[in-house]
């Protein structure tokens, strides 16, 4: 079965598959392109966004109560710089105190400068440390993190827009796992109905199969489309929804700050991208794309994946093994050991464990002699086997641990779900083993190392991608507010320097062409950059057009499959605010 879902080699081997063998990725995600040729959907607007595509009106967006005037901006960055850096411990043992909203600071302000060049000033947790200071970005880079007052002298600081985020400001989290294309279903489209023991049972039940059926319509994928699929415009490479889809997910994804997200989006289409990363795709504004990923075991073609890592091809290879809890799934371990010539050469530091949740302390000893990582979903896990991963095992021998949502059936809707999940698991099971600083790590600079791009994501440093989130919260605790957050509390979200998502407040700081638009979040008003200026290969789509495109699908396959009791509209929603 098909596994490969990358961009760069691009070569994607289709082996006959069954039906059985589609689980989640459907065996092909990875071979089909969708070419130049795919045309936009339905130019719909939904009444719950508002265009406000002429850019920001600085009337109506910026509150003119909350922006500060430059002198006192000015003023306001001589605060603080030596002895503001908060002690990691401290703060980390402040992780189970719950932030008071007594201590969360006022609403954001802005002094809108130069479009490409962005002093923020806030709590930053890089996630090492935590500091009182600044970080400038200037084009797609961020080129200080440091003291108020060093920042604001840098020479690229002078003219630059100014965001007093009164916040915590934090790498852009980076998801490890997510398969994407699920991301229009959550629990209200399918759950579980009981506990199961690994990862070949679950996908016999009726209600996934039909659910599987409308993701292989939707995104006209090459096995496993429905005979009805052939009544709609879908399952054709030009009305495939693969680009909506997958768009989907990453707004998803970014309005709870996430700026990466391995998706397995499966295309190498330019169609998407644009919002979060799809770091798993050529598109992943990266130059390259040396990411390398498996959802099924065993994984086809392993021991190319090690000719990959001796010719530099493949950096990260993230493969699912020993999801489940019984020895099937405990055995796939030993087995990917052996599927290999030579043996045992996936045993490699550029290769990370998706799920491992019938892990040992045997398995996680030869995991951390070799350097692997780990990629733990707990909230999946324990929706579909009870149990999650021991963890303190993994960390006991020495492993990376990065933390990811798998999907929103059963998992979590995004990171910030998935961070508070984990933190509540390790309370209750694990007696606090995991501070907020270590659960923070894992949503970001752990992530980046899995993919192998902690050389440019994951953290606040000089010379990295600025990929950044803004939270609300107590910046007293800011890890603990980061695990507090939620999307209403997302603040500003910046992918390669651009502003997509944040407070209405702070909307000025987005690109003025074609403009963003006005997305209610939970009761806070919020602006989100959907659309690019780019006006080929649906890039141009703004998220009301996505999201109509989207539910008349979901619509139409439910009018096409009356006899099967089930129903998938109406579509996930971003976020859920319960
Ligand atoms: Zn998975």
């Amino acid at each position: 079965m098909m596994d490969l879902a990358r961009g760069f080699v691009a070569i994607l081997i289709l082996v006959t598959g069954c039906r059985s063998q589609l689980a989640r990725e459907g065996a092909t995600d990875g071979a089909i392109t969708d070419g130049p040729g795919v045309t936009d959907g339905p130019r719909v607007w939904d009444a719950e966004a508002t265009d406000t595509s002429n850019g920001p009106d600085s009337g109506g967006v910026v509150d003119s109560g909350s922006v500060v005037d430059s002198s006192s901006a000015i003023d306001s960055i001589s605060v603080v710089d030596a002895g503001s850096v908060i002690d990691a411990a401290t703060a980390a043992d402040a992780s189970s105190d719950t932030p008071l909203d007594a201590a969360i600071p006022d609403d954001p302000t802005i002094i809108p400068g130069a479009a490409n060049r962005i002093l923020l000033l806030g709590m930053l947790v890089t996630p090492e440390i935590v500091v009182d200071g600044a970080v400038l970005v200037e084009g797609n880079l961020i080129t200080c993190v440091d003291g108020r007052a060093a920042c604001a002298a840098m020479p690229g600081a002078v003219g630059a827009t100014l965001i007093d985020t009164r916040g915590v400001i934090s790498p852009g989290l980076v998801d490890t796992h997510n398969h994407i294309l699920f991301d229009i279903f959550d629990d209200a489209d399918w759950y579980p109905t009981q506990i199961y023991q690994d990862h070949d049972q679950w996908p016999n039940e009726a209600r996934y199969k039909a659910m599987l059926d409308v993701k292989q319509c939707l995104v006209n994928d090459s096995q496993g489309k429905p005979a009805w699929c052939a009544q709609t415009p879908y399952g054709t490479s030009a009305g495939s929804l693969r680009c909506e889809i997958d768009k989907w997910g990453e707004l998803k994804g970014l309005i709870a700050g996430t700026t990466s997200i391995v998706g397995l989006a499966g295309t190498t289409s330019t169609c998407f991208s644009s919002l979060a990363r799809s770091i798993d795709s050529a598109q992943n504004g990266l130059g390259q794309d040396k990411v390398q990923t498996s959802a099924l075991f065993p994984p086809s073609s392993p021991s190319t994946v090690c000719q990959n890592f001796a010719s530099g091809k493949t950096d990260a290879y993230l493969v699912h093994v020993g999801e489940g809890t019984d020895a099937k799934a405990l055995g796939e371990f030993a087995r990917l050991g052996t599927l290999t010539t030579p043996a045992g050469c996936l045993y490699a530091p550029q290769t990370a464990i998706t799920h491992g949740t019938a892990f040992t302390s045997t398995e996680f000893s030869v995991m951390g002699q070799a350097g692997m990582k780990l990629i733990w979903s707990p909230h999946s896990n324990v929706s579909l086997y009870g149990q999650t991963v021991n963890i303190p095992a993994a960390l006991d021998a020495g492993v990376s641990v990065s933390l990811a949502p798998d999907w929103s059936m059963g998992g979590s809707q995004n990171m910030l779900d998935e961070l508070r999940f984990a933190d509540a698991w390790d309370n209750t099971h694990w007696n606090d083993r995991l501070s907020a600083k270590d659960i923070v790590a894992m949503g970001t600079v752990n992530g980046a190392k899995a993919i192998a791009l902690d050389n440019k994501l994951g953290k606040l440093e000089v010379g990295h991608l600025a990929d950044i989130a803004v939270f609300r919260g107590d910046v007293t605790v800011p890890y603990a507010a980061i695990l507090a957050a939620r999307p209403k509390d997302v603040r500003l979200v910046m992918v390669n320097g651009v502003v997509l998502y944040g407070d209405s407040l702070l909307q000025a700081a987005g690109p003025a062409q074609p403009g963003c638009e006005t997305i209610d979040i939970c009761g806070v008003s919020k602006f989100l950059c959907t659309a690019t200026s780019v006006t080929t290969n649906k890039l141009d789509q703004t998220y009301a057009q996505i999201y109509t495109a989207l539910e008349q699908a979901l619509l139409l396959a439910d009018a096409l499959t009356p006899s099967d009791g089930f129903s998938f509209s109406p579509i996930a929603p971003l976020v859920r605010c319960d």
